[in-house]
């Protein structure tokens, strides 16, 4: 009996063929924790997605934002290969020829001391957290357990437990509950709140993005992220930027937070730091941050693998090689304003925002209303996939090695869907 259904299960596994199977399939044995458009994708390549009957799309989401260098890159594949074959894990119980390359590496990269790699961006989100609680109390002077950290509403940090008692999204948070202590929330974008916040002495870091992608690419007004790190500076507080969606190229600069020429004391980098082929993340900070936490007092098993350490290099140097920032910030001024002057000729978009190649477009509807859902799927149907966020907002996202003449084409496909779009 057990043999006959793992023998079915292979055979099934083997023989998906069409897309209505691979639903089924999920729908059946896979938990409902996402509501996905009804595309079954195979095969990725630069800044397209086959599904599996073969039809191809462009991919305006780009894992969000973990496949900025597009999705399979040949150098990304070869580096992940060629280290498979020769070792993947030690724990960190052990040294690894690897990834004290790698630590070095994003160090000179980013301009940092020290590096700490973790898998998840919700983990590097954490390991900030534990290293700005760690550093309150060891050199700020905070009492035991009363350390704050403030956010911004609206922020999009991961899932564990205690990120999302840092979240005011209610879905992230309902049911959930109880949640962790020490967090603030304050508005976004609002110095006068931030100033205020940060006159409670127990409060040890900021914790922000520069541009908040999951609330729908919020970006901020000029001189927000200035203003905030210059307060921290002024109050003794860590500023700890959550770069895990808007850096590596993606906005148009190597960081979102070079826009303002901001050093943030904690740098939080995860997605595309693998190039979207295995879980990768990082915390950045100078000794006197990060040696805060002593052998034994954080870690993960998979964390500063040899075979992450590989990627990393090879990722983060394909960024710098295809200079995809410069690229990045050039479509998207280009995106932008293409979808500006589409704005104008229809009354189903109200704004366009982003920066880079880092865009929303918001949709002339409520956040309840299936416009923007609908409207997706017809892009898919055209060959073009996105997502909705919030209901009402659709982030446009592609790898950045997309070209000028792609640009266009999806502009053109974009284009055609909202004028031809009916109720
Ligand atoms: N922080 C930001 C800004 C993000 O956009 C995300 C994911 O979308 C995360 C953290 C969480 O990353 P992960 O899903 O890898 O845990």
């Amino acid at each position: 009996m057990f043999i006959f259904g793992w023998l079915n299960n292979t055979i099934m596994a083997m023989a998906i063929t069409s897309s209505q199977e691979a639903i089924d399939l999920e729908e059946k044995y896979g938990a409902h924790n996402y509501h996905p458009l009804p595309v079954v994708l195979t095969r990725g390549e630069g800044v397209f997605l086959w599904d599996v009957e073969g039809k191809r799309y462009y991919d305006f989401l780009s894992a969000y934002s973990a496949v900025n260098q597009g999705h399979c890159h040949p150098r990304i594949i070869n580096a992940l290969t060629e280290q498979a074959k020769e070792l993947t894990l030690t724990s960190r119980a052990f040294y690894n020829d690897k990834l004290g390359v790698a630590e070095k590496y994003v160090c000179d990269t980013f301009g940092y001391d020290k590096a700490l790699f973790m898998n998840s961006g919700a983990e590097a989100n954490e390991t900030a957290i534990k290293l700005a609680r760690k550093w309150g109390y060891t050199k700020k002077g905070i009492a035991d357990n009363k350390a704050v950290i403030v956010v911004a509403r609206k922020n999009f940090h991961g899932r564990t437990t205690t990120i999302i008692s840092a979240s005011s999204d209610p879905s992230a948070r309902q049911g959930f509950g109880p949640f962790m202590p020490g967090f603030e929330v304050i508005d976004y974008d609002n110095v006068a709140a931030l100033k205020n916040a940060l006159i409670n002495p127990n409060v040890c870091g900021l914790l922000i993005e520069p541009i908040q992608g999951e609330a729908g690419v919020y970006v901020p007004q000029a001189g927000y992220l200035k203003a905030a790190a210059d307060l921290c500076k002024e109050h003794n507080v860590l500023l700890m930027m959550d770069e895990i969606q808007t850096g590596i190229a993606r906005t148009g600069k190597m960081l979102a937070s070079d826009h303002e020429m901001v050093r943030p004391d904690l740098l939080i980098l995860g997605k595309a730091l693998s190039g979207g082929v295995l879980p990768i993340s990082v915390v950045l900070a100078d000794d006197d941050i990060m040696l805060v936490i002593k052998p034994g007092e954080h870690g993960s098993t998979f964390g500063g693998n040899p075979l992450a350490a590989a990627v990393v290099v090879e990722a983060l140097q394909v960024v710098k090689d295809e200079n995809l920032a410069f690229h990045a910030a050039q479509l998207g001024e280009l995106f932008r304003t293409r979808m500006n002057r589409l704005k104008e000729k229809t009354s189903l978009i109200t704004l366009v925002r982003g920066k880079g190649l880092l865009n929303a477009i918001v949709i002339n509807d409520t956040p309840e209303s299936e416009t923007a859902w609908n409207l997706c799927v017809q892009f898919a149907e055209a060959g073009l996939l996105a997502k909705p966020t919030h209901g009402n907002i659709i982030r446009l996202a592609p790898p950045l090695v997309i070209t000028e003449e792609q640009v266009h084409e999806c502009c053109d496909m974009i284009e055609a869907v909202i004028r031809n779009y009916k109720k």
